[in-house]
């Protein structure tokens, strides 16, 4: 069986303890053997991500931008091993918008990365002084990801961290471990001893790292209740962060519209990775009159994309990811069926040792089912039925989240004037979870706190620092 092992300082470091690593597909089989970071290699990575920090971020621009472009090179040179290790480990298919579409998503992160500047800017230039604004790496990065695009969310953690003169100590999911482990030493092969770090274990792991004297920004993706976690950790020693939690985006089809247009996009923006995606679609708004057009033509595309191990290259839709995941989708879909939702496609589990859940349309949904209010995280999409489009933005606002939403249609004047009245961090129109390292991602009320990817996203890896002279 395939061991993985923690890369600490540039060294591969065995582990004491090792847990397996089940594949979403077939649960009686593993994947590999991830390690179980002791307290002691914490320490040690940290110490040595703090210790590589004194001389990478004093180093010059031009070797940040050479390491992006040679991460990109070694994720590029084994970019089939670490798809196949994603979909082994995490379940999505390897075509489609699955693994070999993440893996290539960190190349051309990393790629963009090397592109970016860094801003410094004169704020005075008169007769008494010269004051100018600098901006610096902040130290070491506690960067802790989720299960849903593991590798993607370390790179786009890594990244930009590295690029901004910081070094990272990361801690992917204990779910989904193999492939950030498999990366890390991969970028270990082009980047100086000590700058990119990780440790795999459990969620007290996570909490540990967040809490350590010598971390000086935490990158959070992960679930709202563990984000309140990490800034309650952060708050005892100010530690900056960035947090990006779940969301339960609406989506809102203009009354009219030309549904052809654009419902594949939705179907993906709902279905991607079965749902499992921050920035999804996870409950459509559909006027009383296109109602039934909209539930059919969703149908349609639930069958033409049946479930499927992610190893098979037909497949489009894998599994859920874990069993937590697989049993609140179950839950969510029979309590909505149990309320009076009818289940037009999809609705149960398939039989076996997987965690397999065909795409799944409830209509006459309902505010107050919980498969509305709650963010599914799966490949179950509530469509509700309205009259009135004041009311349903209102609805679609009525949300302790606000990552993304969207609106459907072809009246621009109309798309532009209810994608202003919701409240998210991005609105798309005619698209839906469609995420890229030049956007900075954040969410509003409990979807997050600050922003990734863009400039915004970057400058939130370093400080401030002014340079102020007389003359
Ligand atoms: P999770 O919060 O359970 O776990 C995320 C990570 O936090 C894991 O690595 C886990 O081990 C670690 N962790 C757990 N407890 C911790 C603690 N007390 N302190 C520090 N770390 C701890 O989330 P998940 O189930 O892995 O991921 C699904 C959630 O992530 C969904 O809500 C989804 O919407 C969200 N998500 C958000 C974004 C975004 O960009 N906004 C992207 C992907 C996923």
């Amino acid at each position: 069986m395939n061991k993985y092992e923690m890369v600490i300082n540039g060294e591969v470091l065995n582990s004491k303890t090792y847990k397996e690593v089940k594949n979403p597909a077939s649960t009686t089989s593993t994947v590999g053997l991830a390690p179980v970071a002791s307290s002691i290699n914490l320490h040690q990575a940290v110490q040595s991500a703090h210790n590589a920090f004194q001389q990478w971020n004093p180093s010059e621009d031009s070797a940040r931008v050479a390491a992006c472009h040679d991460i990109a090179t070694v994720i590029s040179n084994n970019a089939e091993e670490l798809a196949q290790l994603i979909t082994a480990e995490q379940g999505k298919p390897l075509n489609g918008f699955g693994s070999r579409f993440e893996v290539n998503g960190c190349v051309q992160w990393a790629k963009h990365m090397a592109s970016t500047s860094i801003e410094s800017k004169v704020l005075e230039d008169s007769a008494d002084s010269f004051i100018e604004q600098r901006r610096t790496g902040m130290g070491v990065v506690a960067s802790i990801t989720p299960w849903n695009w593991p590798l993607l969310l370390g790179v786009a953690h890594i990244l930009p961290a590295i690029r901004t003169g910081n070094t990272v100590v990361i801690k992917p999911s204990p779910y989904t471990p193999l492939s950030t482990l498999r990366l890390v030493q991969l970028m270990n092969d082009v980047l100086p001893k000590g700058v990119v770090n990780v440790l795999s274990g459990g969620d007290d792991l996570g909490a540990e790292l967040t809490k350590h004297e010598l971390i000086k920004k935490i990158v959070f993706t992960g679930s709202v209740a563990t984000g309140k976690k990490v800034m309650a950790s952060a708050s005892a020693k100010i530690t900056p962060i960035t947090l990006e939690l779940g969301g339960n985006d609406a989506g809102i089809v203009l009354p009219g519209s030309d549904i052809s247009s654009f419902i594949e996009r939705l179907f993906w923006g709902a279905m991607m990775n079965s749902g499992q995606t921050c920035a999804a679609l996870k409950r459509l708004y559909v006027h009383e009159k296109d109602y039934g057009n909209v539930c059919n033509a969703l149908v349609d595309l639930c069958l033409r994309n049946p479930v499927g191990d992610g190893q098979l290259e037909t497949s489009t839709l894998g599994p859920l990811q874990n069993q937590v995941q697989y049993e609140k989708v179950i839950s969510l879909v029979d309590d909505a069926h149990a309320e009076g939702a009818n289940i037009l496609c999809g609705g149960k589990a398939l039989n076996g040792e997987n965690y397999f859940y065909p795409p799944t349309i409830v209509a006459e949904a309902v505010p107050g089912m919980r498969i509305v209010d709650e963010e599914q995280f799966g490949p179950a999409l509530p469509v509700i039925r309205y009259q009135n489009l004041e009311d349903v933005i209102a609805e679609a606002n009525n949300t302790e989240f606000g990552l993304c939403a969207s609106v459907w249609g072809q009246e621009e004047s109309l798309l532009r004037e209810v994608a202003n009245k919701l409240e998210a961090g991005t609105v798309y129109i005619n698209k839906h979870s469609d995420i890229a390292p030049h956007v900075p991602l954040g969410g509003i009320k409990s979807s997050g706190l600050g922003v990734c990817f863009g400039q915004e996203g970057l400058d939130s890896y370093t400080a401030i620092k002014i340079f102020n002279s007389a003359r």
